[in-house]
C-alpha cells in the first residue's frame, strides 16, 4: 500500500510536537497508557449490554515491554482494538483529539503549563520514537492490521497476523543526541517512575516485562 500523507492540520501539529514545544517528553507514556485504558473501558461497557461478550477482569491488562538491544518500548492492551478504517481515521488525523484542540487554543495564554495538564494524545509518542508501529485487531474482526509511521512523512497500513483482540504499539526509541536524551525511556526504573507519577489511578493492571541483557 502506498504511503499516505497526514492531513495538513495534523502535519503542522506533528511538526510542533516533534520539534518539542514540550519539555516533558515523558508524558507520551501517560497518553499511550490512557488510550490503552480507554480501549479496555470500551470493551467493558460493551460487555454490560452484550450478553455474548463476557468480561473477565483478569483478562484485561496493559503490558509495557522493553527491549534495550532493539531499542523498542512496546505497549500492549487487551482492549477493543481498531479496524482498518479506525486505524486510518483515529491515527491519521491528529487534530481529532478534543483535548488537543482545546490545548491549542489555550497554548498562547499559558505556554507549557496547559500542555502538561491536558491530553496531547497518541502523537506525543513521536517526541521519543523515530518509528511507531501499531498492530491492532478489533473486537468481532478476524483480520488485523499494522499502521506504521516514521513521523511527518506519512503512514502505511498493511494486513498483519494477530491472534488476540487488542492493540500493540511498538515505539522504536530515538538515539541520544548531544542535546536530547532518549535512552532513559528504555530503563525499567525510569519507566516505573513515569507510570507511578501519571498512571497510578488506571483501573487495570499495568504489567512490566523487561528483557534481560
Ligand atoms: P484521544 O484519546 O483524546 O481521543 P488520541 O490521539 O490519544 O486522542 O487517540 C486518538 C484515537 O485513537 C482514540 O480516540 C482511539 O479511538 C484511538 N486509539 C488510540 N490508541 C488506541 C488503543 N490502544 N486502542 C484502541 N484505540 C486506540
Ligand atoms: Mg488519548
Amino acid at each position: 500500500m502506498a504511503k499516505k500523507q497526514f492531513k495538513a492540520e495534523s502535519k503542522r501539529l506533528l511538526d510542533m510536537m516533534i520539534n518539542s514545544i514540550y519539555t516533558q517528553k515523558e508524558i507520551f507514556l501517560r497518553e499511550l497508557i490512557s488510550n490503552a485504558s480507554d480501549a479496555i473501558d470500551k470493551l467493558y461497557y460493551k460487555a454490560l449490554t452484550d450478553e455474548q461478550l463476557v468480561f473477565n477482569k483478569e483478562d484485561y491488562y496493559i503490558k509495557i515491554a522493553v527491549d534495550k538491544a532493539a531499542r523498542t518500548l512496546t505497549i500492549t492492551d487487551t482492549g477493543i482494538g481498531m479496524t482498518q478504517p479506525e486505524l486510518e481515521n483515529n491515527l491519521g488525523v491528529i487534530a481529532k483529539s478534543g483535548s488537543l484542540a482545546f490545548k491549542k487554543e489555550n497554548e498562547v495564554k499559558d505556554g507549557h503549563n496547559i500542555i502538561g495538564q491536558f491530553g496531547v494524545g497518541f502523537y506525543s509518542a513521536f517526541m521519543v520514537a523515530e518509528k511507531i508501529t501499531v498492530t491492532s485487531k478489533a473486537l468481532g474482526s478476524d483480520e488485523a492490521f499494522k499502521w506504521e509511521s516514521t513521523g511527518a512523512d506519512g503512514y502505511t497500513i498493511t494486513p498483519r497476523e494477530k491472534d488476540s483482540v487488542g492493540t500493540e504499539i511498538v515505539l522504536t526509541i530515538k538515539e541520544n543526541t548531544e542535546d536530547d536524551q532518549y535512552d532513559e525511556f528504555l530503563e525499567e526504573y525510569r519507566l516505573r517512575a513515569i507510570i507511578k507519577k501519571y498512571s497510578d489511578f488506571i483501573r487495570y493492571p499495568i504489567k512490566m516485562d523487561v528483557t534481560k541483557q
